[in-house]
């Protein structure tokens, strides 16, 4: 099953949809490997009519590219990515990653070459290594900022260690914790965030837990005062225009499916609003 209306061939597209059905390293409830296909399944839910945008997604040019081999190990899915993600780059199309866990971020943000990433997650995910394993989806953020750009923004952070915070404080990291996004707003949130990553060439990675587990409970490592749906998909609103690529990881479907129908539709308020600003 393709995504809703993703039906154009590669090379006609603008937009490359594509699966990462990988959870090997996911500490607490496994699982995200099975979201692509539910993501997909309930991208049907919705009409193809964007009305805040005025889009319509059947009249975009939308390839799913299905799920890649993620193989056996971290690497070679890691790999994987990286390989899609270099093609749709060379070939000016935006991918739009449906994880899998958070780990697979590195490579496709890589590949994207980003002058900025912004990261809506609860957790930091900034440790060094987690079990022995330095691609953990645990130290993404740590990965991306030593090996793809230090202009990162991480929109509704609430749980890191004592180390995590340090480290964020040292290297001067640019974050705003849930507790930011609601007691400022989220228009406040998004000046701060604009003067941190501006809007071109930005890279978007939308980690499903930042979500309150009130609104997204199928979630690997689900952590209480969230921000909201509305919080996540104002920013998408507000950055998709600039976007050179994007994803959405950990999400758990068998836990709750609702999570996965809440992905879909912030996968299309991503997709239409890229299109509204790039149609203007
Ligand atoms: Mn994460
Ligand atoms: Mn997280």
């Amino acid at each position: 099953m393709l995504f809703a209306d993703a039906e154009s061939s590669y090379e006609d597209a603008d937009y490359v949809v594509f699966g990462a059905p990988f959870d090997k390293t996911s500490s607490f409830r496994c699982g995200s490997a099975k979201a692509p296909g539910a993501i997909r399944n309930e991208s049907y839910n919705f009409e193809t009519y964007n009305p805040h945008t005025g889009i319509d997604l059947a009249n975009l040019k939308i390839h799913d590219a299905l799920d890649i081999n993620t193989g056996g190990t971290v690497h070679s899915a890691l790999f994987s990515v990286e390989s899609v993600v270099t093609r749709c780059a060379a070939d000016g199309k935006i991918p739009i990653m449906l994880g899998g866990e958070h780990s697979l971020t590195l490579p496709a943000a890589r590949q994207c070459k980003p002058s900025g990433i912004i990261i809506i997650d609860a957790h930091f995910d900034l440790r060094s290594e987690y079990e022995g394993e330095k691609y953990s989806h645990a130290c993404i953020t740590r990965r991306l900022f030593e090996d793809v750009t230090d202009n990162i923004v991480q929109i509704g952070i609430r749980s890191g260690t004592k180390e995590e915070y340090a480290f964020a404080e040292q290297h001067g990291l640019c974050y705003l914790s849930a507790d930011d996004v609601l007691e400022k707003g989220i228009d406040h949130v998004i000046r701060e965030v604009e003067k941190c990553t501006g809007h071109e060439k930005v890279y978007i990675s939308l980690d499903m837990d930042a979500i309150d587990p009130a609104y997204a409970p199928g979630t690997g490592t689900p952590e209480p005062f969230g921000i909201t749906p509305r919080d996540v998909r104002e920013i998408l609103r507000r950055f998709a225009g600039g976007c050179i690529g994007f994803d959405i990881v950990e999400i758990v479907p068998e836990i709750d499916i609702n999570t996965a129908s809440l992905g879909a539709k912030l996968v299309r308020e991503f997709i239409a609003s890229n299109a509204q600003e790039t149609t203007r």
